[in-house]
């Protein structure tokens, strides 16, 4: 079987998980989005887009943009300088959990992957104000994923930002224990609109498909270095799956960064291969139910299994 015909298999099959799962509700935007959108797609070696599905619906990126922002963190401010203002370790709490901010004696972000590690990343992103920030972030999320069609979901954005107040706590609280320098309305701001950013599944396939090949475009330009390619992916699969990191790197055995949205993105490095899920009902760890299924399926299928 081709892939696309295998892609088209595990999409029909996987379908009955969306049942598990609900839509993210907590942000009102994402309440209305179809629950039954189910969608996928690989990039393989040479950037060739494989996908079956709802595979061109556009859906908020949400925390997958996590991955992006530190990419272009380090490549403004160089590793040293990054991990002083977060950890790298998975945190074992949900995604906007206060608890470690205040129980640890740094009162730094466990990883850059939950809320308040995600929030300080924006912080260190350069521009001369906000918009300048946000549309650094934006370009540079059309440049590595080689995608020109990413806009900003303004619906999702304002309701983000209507109702992120424990974003704000988490923010602000960095801010009154001295390890924030930034202004945490502009900060928020940006990470609002950045976590808003409408992708498709092909798109987290590419952006994934850019860190498996250790951030080179499919042109042969290299992007960022290697070690900082390294860096993303590796704490990918420590920290990507919120609660469930470790169960799901046992599990499918590879890499995964998931969002509210429903959108996982796997990078594969030893395969230099780019695999992405997109479902919108989610666990109540906040992982796409029917994106696990066709992940766990590939893993099995293809040998995708790191172990
Ligand atoms: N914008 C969402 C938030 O900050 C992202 C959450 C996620 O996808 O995990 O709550």
């Amino acid at each position: 079987m081709d892939l696309k015909n295998l892609l088209d298999v595990l999409i029909e099959k996987n379908r009955s998980l969306i049942s598990q799962g609900h839509v993210a509700t907590y942000i009102p935007e994402l309440a209305k989005v179809d629950p039954k959108l189910l969608g996928t797609a690989i990039v393989d070696k040479e950037g060739k887009v494989y996908s079956s599905g709802d595979s061109k619906v556009y859906f908020a990126i949400e925390s997958i943009s996590k991955t992006v922002v530190l990419a272009l963190a380090l490549l403004d401010n160089g590793e040293e300088e990054v991990f002083k203002h977060v950890h790298k370790e998975p945190s074992g709490d949900p995604f906007n959990s206060i608890k470690k901010l205040e129980t640890e004696e740094d009162h730094l972000p466990r990883n850059p992957y939950i809320n308040p590690g995600a929030i300080m990343m924006t912080s260190l992103i350069k521009g001369k104000d906000p918009d300048d920030k946000f549309n650094r972030i934006l370009n540079f999320m059309k440049r590595i994923s080689e995608d020109d069609t990413l806009t900003l979901g303004t619906e999702t954005y304002l309701s983000e930002k209507r109702t992120g107040d424990i974003n704000r706590a988490l923010a602000y609280y960095m801010k009154g224990q001295g390890v924030f320098s930034e202004n945490v309305e502009e900060t928020l701001d940006v990470y609002f609109r950045q976590c808003s950013i409408n992708v498709t599944v092909e798109t987290l396939a590419k952006i994934a498909g850019f860190f498996a090949r250790g951030g080179v475009l499919t042109t042969g330009e290299r992007v960022i270095s290697q070690r900082q390619a390294q860096i993303v992916t590796g704490l990918i699969a420590t920290c990507g799956m919120y609660d469930q990191s470790g169960e799901f790197l046992d599990n499918i055995g590879f890499p995964g960064k998931s969002g509210v949205g429903g959108g996982i993105l796997c990078p594969l490095p030893s395969k230099e291969i780019g695999v992405a899920v997109f479902g919108p009902a989610i666990d109540k760890e906040g992982n796409s139910t029917g994106g696990m299924g066709i992940l766990k399926d590939l893993s099995d299928k293809l040998n995708y299994d790191m172990f």
